[in-house]
């Protein structure tokens, strides 16, 4: 189980314990979209999503949507998942949605094989629109950064992925990327690393986040400042102004349910703002990650919680 690393050590492995705890997992999966996981997650079904990234669209905001889901070990399942996606890309082309598609490699078969994993992205990306790959746990970078480049070698275009800032490696894999003028998600990370792979201070990850992003900026390809951090935020905007970095270059991104009022402020300022919009039924891990980035967010729902 992923929790974000902005907690306390100890409020993060309390948590950890408890979503882990099978009693907690079948009261939250029973009731949860009721108690407050709705807040985060835009419903169980595509058609719920589908009226969601409308209501974006219609505020001035793009969005980028992602059936929940991780880990599969099944490889009739991931034609399963594959098959989905078909549906999704089809109903925003079909919609005329300003909206695309991010996944993650294990939805798609990556701890079962890598080549099945890169099967399926080729099948989806064969659509035209374009998909991110989200960035999982540590032991899937590796493999990811490889599926990425593979997919742009062979001509792939329409495919971007992302980097997580409390890597060590990070700096790196930048590095090594940048010449591809890549399409980039600049994300803080969202798992609970060990600290000789992951900078365990919150001051550290945003040092390197601010970092990075000026490091993206100044390169070529295009940069997704993701991050709900405003600190951050401004630091981008005024390293764009000062180094006259094209406004189409970059856009902002954030979550569906997180600083929404944030979100309209920037589109008023003339910038682009994507939502990351998850729906489906398996919203359990996505939505433990999401408390685990907040206190405020575990007595949101502790609050729905008692209520009733
Ligand atoms: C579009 C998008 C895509 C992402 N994709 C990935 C990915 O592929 N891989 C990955 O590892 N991580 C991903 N993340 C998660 C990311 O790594 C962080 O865990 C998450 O964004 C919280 O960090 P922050 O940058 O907002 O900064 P923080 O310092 O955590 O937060 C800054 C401020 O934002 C607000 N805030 C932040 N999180 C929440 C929350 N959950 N609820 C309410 N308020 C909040 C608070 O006001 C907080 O003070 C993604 C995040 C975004 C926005």
């Amino acid at each position: 189980m992923a929790i974000g690393a902005q907690l306390e050590p100890a409020l993060r492995k309390a948590i950890l314990a408890a979503a882990d705890s099978r009693r907690v997992q079948s009261l939250v999966r029973r009731h949860g979209m009721r108690l407050g996981a709705a807040r985060f997650v835009a419903g169980e079904s595509l058609d719920e999503c589908i009226a969601v990234l409308r209501r974006l669209n219609d505020q001035g905001l793009h969005a980028n949507t992602t059936m929940l889901g991780e880990g599969v070990l099944e490889p009739g399942e991931t034609e399963r998942v594959v098959s989905a996606y078909e549906e999704v890309l089809d109903r925003i082309a079909a919609e005329e949605l300003r909206a695309n598609v991010a996944l993650k490699l294990t939805h798609l078969g990556l701890e079962i094989d890598e080549e099945l994993a890169y099967a399926n992205m080729t099948r989806l990306l064969g659509k035209g629109s374009f998909i991110r790959i989200d960035m999982e746990q540590s032991q899937f970078v590796d493999a990811t950064v490889r599926i990425y480049r593979r997919l742009r070698h062979d001509g792939f275009e329409n495919v971007g992925t992302v980097l997580q800032a409390y890597l060590y490696r990070t700096p790196d894999d930048l590095d090594s990327l940048l010449p591809l003028s890549p399409n980039l998600r600049l994300v803080k990370g969202a798992y609970l690393e060990p600290a000789d792979i992951a900078y365990p201070r919150k001051a550290d990850v945003d040092a390197v986040y601010a970092r990075l992003a000026e490091r993206m900026l100044s390169g070529t390809g295009h940069v997704a400042i993701a991050t709900h951090d405003e600190t951050l935020i401004e630091h981008a905007i005024r390293y764009s102004e000062e180094h006259v970095v094209p406004r189409e270059r970059f856009e902002f991104q954030m979550l569906y349910g997180v600083r929404p009022q944030l979100q309209l402020d920037l589109v008023r300022r003339g910038y682009k703002v994507l939502v990351a919009t998850p729906y489906g039924p398996e919203w359990y891990p996505y939505l433990m990650r999401r408390l685990g980035e907040r206190p405020a967010n575990l007595l949101f729902f502790a609050k729905n919680t008692f209520r009733r």
